[in-house]
């Protein structure tokens, strides 16, 4: 904040920038390390947690933390959260325990696992009970940095060869959209 009182002094804007010291608040260097320390300070945001620069964002809590305390059991509510589900999180198959995850292995990748299938949102097992694991994604920006958020979509035998419904769907609406053209053009031609 001092540098804001250096910038109002009166009759501060006589001095001539090449005879200034490169100390002084007009030297080109002087402003150069300013801008550097206002682009650290925006984009070294610190842990909700420590001290230490945040990471991904939390999408259950929505908090910035760091690599270390990004995973759910690492940060409160969430790995409060997880305990208290803890009983119900089991393989819907074979009742195997399964926990989500989430972890980062950079300050801008950030994985996410679930353990749930992605078309029943019933929990299932890695080992057996996975049918098929695809993996998504996403790309968020955040202000001069963007986050790759890497999502785990795990599909059980029974959701597995249904996924492919939205295809099918998608396919016959171009058929729809297609016979309507066609069908247009034929009325309009022998009108
Ligand atoms: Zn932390
Ligand atoms: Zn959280
Ligand atoms: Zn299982
Ligand atoms: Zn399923």
């Amino acid at each position: 904040m001092r540098e804001t009182g250096y910038w109002r002094a009166p009759g501060y804007l006589s001095y001539n920038i090449r005879g200034a010291p490169p100390s002084a608040p007009e030297h080109p260097d002087f402003l150069c390390r300013r801008y550097i320390v206002m682009f650290q300070q925006y984009s070294e945001q610190t842990c909700q947690v420590c001290e230490q620069v945040a990471a991904g964002r939390c999408p259950d809590c929505r908090q910035r933390l760091c690599i270390e305390h990004f995973p759910l059991d690492q940060h409160q509510p969430c790995s409060h959260t997880l305990e208290r589900n803890a009983e119900r999180s089991v393989c819907y198959v074979c009742g195997e325990p399964v926990r989500p995850t989430q972890w980062s292995s950079n300050l801008v990748a950030h994985y996410f696992d679930s353990f749930q299938c992605a078309g029943c949102k019933r929990p299932i097992c890695d080992e057996q009970h996975t049918r098929r694991r695809v993996e998504r994604m996403v790309i968020e920006r955040d202000g001069m940095s963007s986050h790759r958020y890497h999502y785990i979509l795990r599909y059980c035998d029974l959701c597995s060869p249904i996924r492919h419904f939205s295809g099918l769907i998608g396919l016959a609406n171009w058929i729809v959209a297609g016979l309507a053209i066609i069908l247009v053009a034929f009325f309009w031609f022998h009108h």
